[in-house]
């Protein structure tokens, strides 16, 4: 069966034609992004904090496994059981098993895409356990059965309507307009949940390799509850995110939450170190970090893509990229969506696989410009382009199609012909044109003509 990456035009062209979520995802990615823009304004040093987080980032997955051992040993010193997964399949072992014998039954999870990543909800459902999202745009998403349509923003694509009616359809409550009033329901209904779990999933942004602390950052507090509240804690960890120390971490703390929200800070910052310790009024019993690799040392050995290890996971790319605009986050198919989800994906399910990816981009390096650790995301997308076609080849016509592009854009001519003809032939051809794409009535050359040479 294909998979939805394979699908991405069908995906895209459907995802053109709801005018809805369109506007949904355009009205809050140029909020977002706006945001972004003031925050940064304000911060004089801004450019040269990114330029240090870039560099603390190549030096940290350089030397990752030197960290990790380091993290590793302090984070058990401290209490905690550190487990090492090569893959998604272990890692959602692992935690059913810890479950299991641990007699849980109910499972509250804060937002975290690694475990989106390794779909680790539904191996969890389908082992019998009850498990409830519990930030408010996964919990959307949850009820609707959807994945994640953005990094930070998982129910971005969903108008206030559309999130009423579906509290109405799955929660059995009146329809209510006010947001406020929909988050209360949300709230209400998800207090319990965190009184009747035993075990709470994080993920993580940071882990302190000096100090074996794992660091989480959010807006809502319901992480924070579901760290502290149930008996155990397990947070599963991407390898790269382990950073040196504190140092190092005041520089993201600065820049991740400008980039992804334009916050100056995120309204909670956890700073994890163990369990939760004898006359401590809060934290659970047990606490299992579990680093998971799942391709990562595989992408940490290539040269060339190895920057996308970089990642903070703000939106940031996600909020100024046109295609992203047009077409939201379910088209890529997957976990990660926008330029760095098109750098990614095919790192993790196969060059061919995810072909569409790279080149669903404009080239435009709005990605780059916004990148708190500068990842070339451009050049990644080149790069994977070049190696989807040294893997495919180009079949016949698409050489022809190349060279009499090539022809036809050196010579301004024939380029005003071709677009002519295009002008002409949309009328009659309907889908000549993709989706989104207009000719105007006069182009740019007719314009100046008609302004200054008339
Ligand atoms: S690639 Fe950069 S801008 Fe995009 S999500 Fe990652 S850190 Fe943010």
């Amino acid at each position: 069966m294909k998979s939805k990456t394979e699908q991405f035009k069908k995906e895209a062209r459907r995802a053109l034609t709801s005018g809805n979520m369109q506007l949904a995802i355009s009205r809050a990615s140029k909020r977002f992004s706006q945001l972004r823009r003031q925050a940064f304004a304000h911060l004089p040093e801004g450019e040269d904090l990114r330029t240090r987080a870039q560099a603390i980032k190549a030096e940290a997955v350089e030397r990752q496994e030197e960290y990790l051992e380091q993290f590793a040993a302090a984070a058990e010193k401290l209490g905690a059981r550190v487990h090492r997964s090569p893959d998604g399949a272990d890692a959602c072992r692992y935690i059913e098993d810890l479950a299991r014998t641990s007699g849980v039954r109910m499972v509250v999870k804060g937002k975290s895409m690694t475990t989106e990543e390794i779909g680790l909800n539904g191996a969890l459902e389908q082992a019998g356990f009850q498990v409830w999202e519990t930030d408010l745009g996964e919990f959307i998403i949850q009820l609707a059965g959807e994945p994640p349509s953005h990094i930070i923003a998982p129910a971005l694509h969903k108008t206030q309507q559309e999130i009423a009616d579906l509290f109405v359809e799955k929660l059995g409550v009146p329809l209510y307009e006010d947001p406020q009033k929909l988050t209360m329901v949300a709230r209400e209904f998800l207090r319990e949940k965190y009184f009747q779990a035993g075990l709470g999933i994080s993920g993580a942004n940071f882990a302190l390799a000096e100090t074996g602390t794992i660091v989480i950052l959010e807006n809502e507090g319901n992480a924070r509850f579901s760290t502290t509240f149930p008996r155990i804690h397990v947070a599963v960890v991407g390898l790269e995110k382990v950073i040196p120390g504190l140092s190092e971490l005041r520089v993201f703390l600065k820049l991740l939450a400008r980039s992804a929200t334009g916050q100056k800070m995120s309204t909670y910052v956890s700073l994890i170190s163990g369990p939760g310790r004898k006359n401590e009024v809060d934290g659970p019993e047990e606490l299992h970090i579990i680093l998971l690799d799942n391709g990562r040392a595989r992408f940490r050995q290539d040269a060339e893509l190895r920057t996308s290890l970089y990642c903070l996971r703000c939106g940031a790319c996600l909020n100024v990229c046109p295609v992203y605009q047009r077409i939201g986050g379910h088209a890529y198919g997957w976990v990660y969506s926008g330029p760095i989800g098109s750098a990614m994906t095919p790192q993790f399910l196969g060059t061919l696989r995810a072909k569409d990816l790279p080149l669903a981009s404009t080239l435009c390096g709005a990605c780059a410009e916004v990148c708190p650790v500068r990842i070339p995301l451009p050049d990644l997308l080149l790069t994977l382009r070049r190696r989807i076609v040294e893997a495919k080849g180009h079949s016949g016509w698409e050489r022809s199609l190349i060279k009499g592009w090539a022809a036809c854009q050196s010579s301004p001519g024939c380029y005003r012909i071709a677009l002519e003809l295009a002008r002409l032939g949309k009328d009659f051809v309907p889908g000549l044109l993709p989706p989104g794409i207009e000719l105007p009535d006069k182009n740019f050359h007719r314009l100046w003509q008609d302004e200054y040479q008339d």
